[in-house]
């Protein structure tokens, strides 16, 4: 059985991984090519943590999926340059915060790595970091992921193992029982007994009627800041990932001698991911300024070394949407990563092949059906 994925982000790489496992015949299309610079999964780091307020079933997916991010990298990425840094991830919520209550209560009742972290803990593992709550989380095992690198990483290996890389833009399916073949922009026709659309924010413009309103693309903006000369307790040894909730803020240490990364969670505007420009806005970095002088206020006026503007693709309430289309029987859609999808995609990519096989039923919670249009985020 043959199956064309659409999308080589993490979420189709991870699909095309475990359907080549179930030995299927994969091939794998992108019209920009593995993590490119429009994709969502083509910004230089992704964090993944396994604290998501009461939501379990991402927290499970989450260690899954950190599990084989390390069996990749264990078989293939040996010789690269480290592909995840294990630096942890600090949540920054005060403790009378009823997700980060959640949080706590989830990860310690399913046995994840954890630690109460209170203010004097706080100050003392990270001195440069001031300390505004009476409570943290931290999560040891977990860190953040080269993204870029880690898809490109897989997708090269996936064409080493027989799977097929093309480089097309596959145009809408027409209205169908069951489809025989995509066409893509340049007239060529690709056959095969099952398709995976992946395309991540542009779902909605291969499927306009179907998903416009129920994923959105907003504009999201993420700075890198210089750190000081000398100074190493910005890199991944002296620095966690982090999360500020209530700020609206998370950010990634020095890695690779790139800077300190500070991102802005509150959703922006809409965007278009083939003809938006990359160009970040001054609002954005003084808000992520502000952020560094009240948080770590060493770094309080460092230089912007780089931005650079992607997209969210958000449903709803930020759950994924990973489900068979209605109308086409051999047709299957992995997306709305809202945002916090990355760390996941191996996961997708096995519930992806399940599905394909029917050797699993739909999740819930990511299913069309449970997709609503009145934005009203739940999940971070
Ligand atoms: C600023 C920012 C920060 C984030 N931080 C985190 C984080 O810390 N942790 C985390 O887990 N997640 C995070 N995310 C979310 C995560 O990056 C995304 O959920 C994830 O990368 C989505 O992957 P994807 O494969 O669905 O989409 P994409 O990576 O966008 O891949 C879709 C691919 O489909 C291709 N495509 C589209 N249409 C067509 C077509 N018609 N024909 C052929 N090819 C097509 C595109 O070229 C693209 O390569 C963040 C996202 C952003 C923007």
């Amino acid at each position: 059985m043959h199956i064309v994925v659409i999308g080589a982000g993490a979420f189709g790489a991870w699909a095309a991984h475990h359907l080549h496992t179930a030995r299927f015949k994969v091939t794998l299309v992108d019209a920009y090519g593995p993590a490119n610079a429009r994709a969502s999964s083509g910004d230089e780091s992704r964090i993944i943590r396994c604290g998501y307020g009461p939501d379990a079933i991402y927290s499970t997916w989450a260690r899954r999926s950190l599990g084989q991010w390390r069996a990749l990298f264990d078989r293939v990425g040996r010789h690269q340059v480290p592909l995840f840094h294990q630096c942890g991830v600090l949540w920054l919520a005060s403790g009378d915060d009823a997700y980060t209550r959640a949080t706590l209560a989830t990860l310690e009742r399913d046995g994840h790595v954890v630690e109460r972290l209170d203010r004097t803990s706080l100050e003392t593992r990270f001195p440069h970091i001031t300390a505004e709550e009476d409570v943290g989380l931290f999560e040891a095992e977990c860190g953040v992921l080269m993204a870029r690198r880690a898809v490109q990483l897989l997708v090269a290996d996936l064409t080493t193992r027989g799977v097929d890389l093309v480089r097309a833009h596959v145009m809408s399916p027409d209205p169908a029982p069951r489809l025989a073949h995509v066409q893509t922009a340049d007239g060529r026709r690709l056959a095969a007994d099952a398709f995976v659309f992946a395309c991540g924010p542009w779902l909605p413009k291969v499927f306009p009627a179907l998903l416009s309103g129920r994923i959105r693309p907003t504009r999201q903006v993420v700075i890198y800041f210089g750190v000081p000369p000398g100074d190493a307790r910005f890199g991944p040894e002296g620095t966690p990932a982090w999360v500020d909730f209530p700020a609206g803020i998370y950010g990634v240490p020095d890695l690779e001698q790139r800077g300190l990364k500070v991102g802005v969670d509150r959703h922006g505007p809409p965007f278009d991911p083939d003809h938006d420009d990359r160009v970040a806005d001054m609002g954005s970095i003084e808000t992520a300024r502000q952020w560094l002088a009240r948080r770590m206020p060493m770094m309080s006026g460092a230089p912007v070394n780089e931005t650079r503007v992607c997209q969210y693709e958000n449903t709803a309430n930020g759950d994924f949407l990973i489900d068979r289309h209605p109308e086409l029987e051999n047709v299957w859609i992995a997306g709305g990563g809202s945002g916090h999808g990355f760390k996941h995609a191996p996961a997708v990519g096995e519930h992806v092949a399940a599905l394909v096989q029917g050797a699993a039923p739909p999740e819930p919670r990511f299913t069309l059906a449970a997709k609503g249009t009145q934005p009203q985020r739940s999940v971070y």
